[in-house]
């Protein structure tokens, strides 16, 4: 097993990686945001523009990618059905692991449960 666990280094990095994969998806961005959110990790206005949660910052690169991919399939793919899970898969691999940590992190520091679903 791979234990390599890589963080960001910082908001450029972050928001350079959501441009990197927006490209490889051919998905047009207007504008991308990282900035506090209360409850959700991502969210994106129908005109191409894009909000992260700034906490993705502090965790590792893995799950900034899956909450970057889940995000921009939604441009494609407006709800979590087969074409969604199908793209996910494709590019993300087992995604579904990303998806529980994710869930599992956010419980605790927020009482009133954040949502997994990032939009
Ligand atoms: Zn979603």
């Amino acid at each position: 097993m791979e234990t390599v666990i890589n963080h960001w280094k910082s908001k450029v990095e972050f928001k350079a990686r959501v441009e990197e994969w927006a490209q490889k998806l051919a998905i047009d961005v207007r504008s991308v945001a990282v900035r506090p959110m209360r409850k959700k990790w991502a969210s994106c206005s129908t005109n191409g523009n894009l909000s992260f949660n700034a906490d993705l910052l502090d965790m590792e690169t893995e799950i900034g990618d899956y909450v970057i991919v889940h995000e921009l399939l939604h441009f494609s793919a407006p709800n979590h059905g087969k074409l969604w899970k199908m793209l996910m898969r494709a590019h993300l691999g087992n995604y579904e692991a990303i998806e529980r940590t994710l869930r599992q992190r956010s419980a605790p520091e927020i009482p009133e449960g954040r949502e997994t679903n990032v939009s």
